[in-house]
């Protein structure tokens, strides 16, 4: 009888996940999550790609470098304005989950991915997670701040990857409405400790120092006065180091849009890499700068310095401990931090984030063990 039940349990998982994602880092996200998951026997994940990043280079080859499977559905929705984005992923998303009837819905981060699949949800009742709960930048102005802030409302299992976000969603009165707020660690951690072993150098000749720089925010990008103000930042950061930046297909398109000359300027831009070179260029940097989220986190996994192009944080913990320095956008004072952190010797010894294993701590607890 008991092994009857046994087998029962193997093979009937008893929670159903529908996991939506749609962007770069989610993929990478959702690798170590979707990993930790495999290993529980009553947890059966669906996985929705909802299209938002679409370039081989962009998704495909985080899939097949992270051993993500192929997700189950591609909805194939990108290239809109906000609204049009997500609210045709809303359509879409709805028809699967209607089909699927899964006992929650898992998403990731802070992208029109994340609302869209949320919001669904939510109205489906559908109990959600949400992972990277309770960051905040406090600028409404980023589409990701919006983002977030309404996910995290529409939660009603948030995993932190800082005690500071779980203090925020108590602030915001997550934990008196019933919501389970659990402190997992940053995912990404995870999947810098899992891949940094495989990280390979990309096929693009490297300077021996350069500064690693990523732009893509909308806030920097999509405003030309700002655009060339960046641009001028790295032309000018170039005279002091190598600056070589993979280069975000939104961020191309602006480029292209002001008619910068992409293959004739002192910036080495390349074309984006899968994460395992993003590792690699990562751990073979000077510095790093960027606008991106998860790169300030990745800069102090490996070690190095990182100035951030923005005029808030939402990885607050990074800027107190010295680690990120947040510069804005003004070139001369980029220029004056990249001069002064150049030789400054890599100390960090404070441990922040977890412990590399929040994927476990999301899967025990979505199976019920926690
Ligand atoms: N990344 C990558 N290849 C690149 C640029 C970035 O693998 O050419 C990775 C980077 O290491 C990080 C993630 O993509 O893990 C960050 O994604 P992005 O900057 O697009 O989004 P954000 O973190 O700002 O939401």
């Amino acid at each position: 009888m008991r092994l009857c039940q046994t087998l029962f349990d193997l093979n009937h998982p008893n929670m159903k996940i529908v996991t939506i994602l749609g962007a770069r880092p989610q993929f990478i996200k959702a690798a170590v999550v979707s990993r930790a998951l495999s290993q529980h026997n009553d947890i059966q994940e669906v996985i929705i790609h909802t299209g938002q990043h679409f370039d081989r280079n962009m998704s495909q080859l985080f899939f097949e470098e992270m051993g993500l499977r192929e997700p189950d559905y591609n909805l194939g929705i990108h290239g809109l304005p906000h609204a049009a984005l997500t609210g045709r992923m809303m359509e879409r998303i709805e028809e699967v989950l209607m089909a699927e009837k899964p006992d929650r819905v898992l998403v990731y981060g802070d992208t029109d991915s994340t609302l869209a699949g949320a919001l669904t949800a939510k109205k489906l009742h559908i109990p959600v997670a949400h992972v990277e709960a309770g960051l905040r930048s406090f600028n409404e102005a980023m589409p990701e701040e919006v983002n977030r802030v309404l996910t995290d409302r529409l939660s009603d299992l948030l995993f932190c990857p800082t005690e500071l976000a779980v203090r925020q969603l108590e602030a915001e009165g997550r934990k008196t409405a019933g919501v389970q707020i659990v402190m997992s660690g940053d995912v990404m951690k995870d999947a810098a400790r899992i891949f940094s072993p495989l990280m390979r150098a990309p096929a693009t000749p490297l300077p021996d120092r350069y500064v690693l720089c990523t732009l893509h925010r909308a806030e920097n990008v999509d405003n030309p006065q700002i655009l060339k103000q960046m641009l001028y930042a790295l032309e000018l950061t170039c005279q002091t180091i190598p600056t070589v930046c993979p280069l975000h297909p939104h961020t191309r398109k602006s480029l292209e849009a002001i008619g910068y000359p992409i293959d004739h300027t002192p910036i080495r831009f390349i074309e984006p890499v899968g994460y395992l070179e993003m590792l690699y260029l990562l751990n073979h940097s000077t510095l790093v700068m960027t606008d991106s989220g998860g790169l300030q986190k990745e800069a102090y996994y490996m070690r190095k310095y990182c100035i951030t192009l923005r005029n808030e944080t939402e990885w607050t913990e990074l800027a107190g401990c010295g680690y990120n320095h947040i510069v804005g956008t003004e070139p001369m004072n980029i220029l004056q931090t990249v001069q002064n952190l150049l030789d400054v010797p890599p100390v960090f010894p404070f441990e922040l984030y977890g412990d590399g294993h929040a994927a476990e701590v999301i899967a025990e607890t979505l199976g019920g063990k926690r």
